[in-house]
């Protein structure tokens, strides 16, 4: 075992030492100025992260909640009496879905077998023949593995006078959002992923206009509305509610880490990481469930090689230290899933490659010994060979 874990999950992450410090820096009151500022500088940081031109269009809240709170406060937010129609081709499509229904009386649902990608002529023909006013749509849809293409769907939304919202969250801080180039409403994304922070925080960044129409529509909650959140950092640059304080301090950290690599730089550092774990997998004989040009670059979902159980790997690499994710839904026990996100150095990866190579091995080894036929034979001639019939009755 190593003195930590190494978590090559698409979140949690391992965090940086100075977001350690930075968590733990100083007790501060969410309605002092301390806090106003605390806030202002991680929205400009939002900004310059997502590479937004137009500055003074843009804005972004922080919601204390996992990824699921952004999302749900936009499709709790943005809708009213209009339509909305997700498209879904995974669980978090799924989820997408779940949540809207909970809170729009008109949701509408495109969806695809998971990791299949979707198909812009159906949709296209969907928007032609129904009156939907906000489309959704997840970019890196997390349980496949596959990013889902956002210039071409915000162009159908915007020929057809729908606003285009996206869940970023495992995709924002390792992959390019380009809100005012595909014609983005709101994106959310979460602390806990590509951002590398601690979990607990979200965010919803949007267009000035469309925040500003959100009071229009009847609130469906208190704690998501994102109104509510929008009014209150207009005024205050503050938080309607209490907000995990500790954690903003953590984000802006991991805000200034990024900024202070480059983004540019960042994605790459992201994605070359990516490509050192793929080529080591595949040396493996491991094979992937997307082609890779469909991939994101922040994980990879890896089919699980005939007579290995993907609970018996994922507890073989836990007691090296290394933990990964089993795949979910229809992926159950067919996919495993290695994250490349948060703090793992070169290292990190060699060690991954290398105990995952002895782990699968041994797995196989194992397997083997269980199933290779028990060659019956007589060595003293006194006692009988194994027949068929008592072969059958041993392994039943
Ligand atoms: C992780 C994730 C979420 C949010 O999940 P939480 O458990 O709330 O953090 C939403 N969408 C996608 C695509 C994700 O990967």
């Amino acid at each position: 075992m190593l003195d930590k874990y190494l978590l090559f999950t698409p979140g949690p992450v391992n965090v940086a030492a100075s977001l350690r410090h930075a968590i733990c820096k100083a007790d501060i009151c969410h309605r002092e100025p301390d806090f106003d500022g605390l806030l202002a500088r991680i929205e400009q940081k939002l900004l310059t992260l997502f590479e937004i031109k137009k500055r003074n269009r843009y804005r972004a809240v922080v919601i204390t909640g996992s990824g699921t709170a952004a999302n749900e406060a936009i499709l709790s937010s943005v809708v009213g009496d209009g339509a909305i129609l997700i498209l879904s081709n995974g669980e978090f499509g799924e989820r997408l879905h779940k949540t809207s229904i909970i809170h729009n009386k008109h949701t509408h649902l495109i969806q695809q077998p998971w990791g299949t990608p979707f198909d812009p002529d159906q949709i296209a023909a969907y928007l032609a023949t129904h009156r939907i006013d906000v489309v959704a749509m997840v970019h890196h849809e997390t349980c496949s593995g596959m990013l889902n293409p956002l210039a071409a769907i915000g162009a159908l939304t915007k020929a057809h006078g729908a606003i285009f919202v996206v869940d970023g969250v495992s995709s924002v801080g390792a992959e390019v959002v380009d809100m005012e180039g595909c014609n983005i409403a709101f994106c959310s994304s979460s602390s806990s992923k590509a951002i590398g922070s601690y979990p607990g925080l979200s965010f919803v960044i949007g267009r000035k206009k469309q925040f500003k129409k959100l009071k229009l529509h009847a609130a469906k909650t208190t704690y998501l509305n994102l109104a509510t959140f929008y009014g209150f950092l207009k005024q205050h640059s503050q938080t309607p509610n209490t907000p995990a304080v500790p954690l903003f301090l953590a984000l802006e950290q991991a805000l200034t880490n990024i900024l202070s690599d480059g983004v540019t730089n960042r994605f790459a550092r992201i994605r070359a990481r990516a490509d050192q774990l793929r080529l080591g997998m595949r040396k493996l004989n491991l094979e992937f469930v997307l082609d890779e040009a469909d991939m994101c670059a922040i994980l990879t979902t890896v089919k699980v090689p005939p007579s290995i159980l993907v609970r018996d790997l994922r507890d073989r690499l836990r007691e090296k230290s290394i933990i990964i994710y089993e795949g979910k839904g229809c992926f159950a026990g067919k996919v495993f899933q290695v994250g490349n996100i948060g703090e793992l150095s070169d290292r990190d990866i060699q060690f991954f490659l290398s105990t995952l190579r002895d782990v699968l091995l041994e797995l196989q080894a194992e397997a083997a010994d269980v199933v290779a036929p028990i060659r019956p034979k007589a060595i003293n001639p006194t006692i009988p060979a194994l027949t068929e019939p008592m072969l059958a009755t041993l392994s039943s």
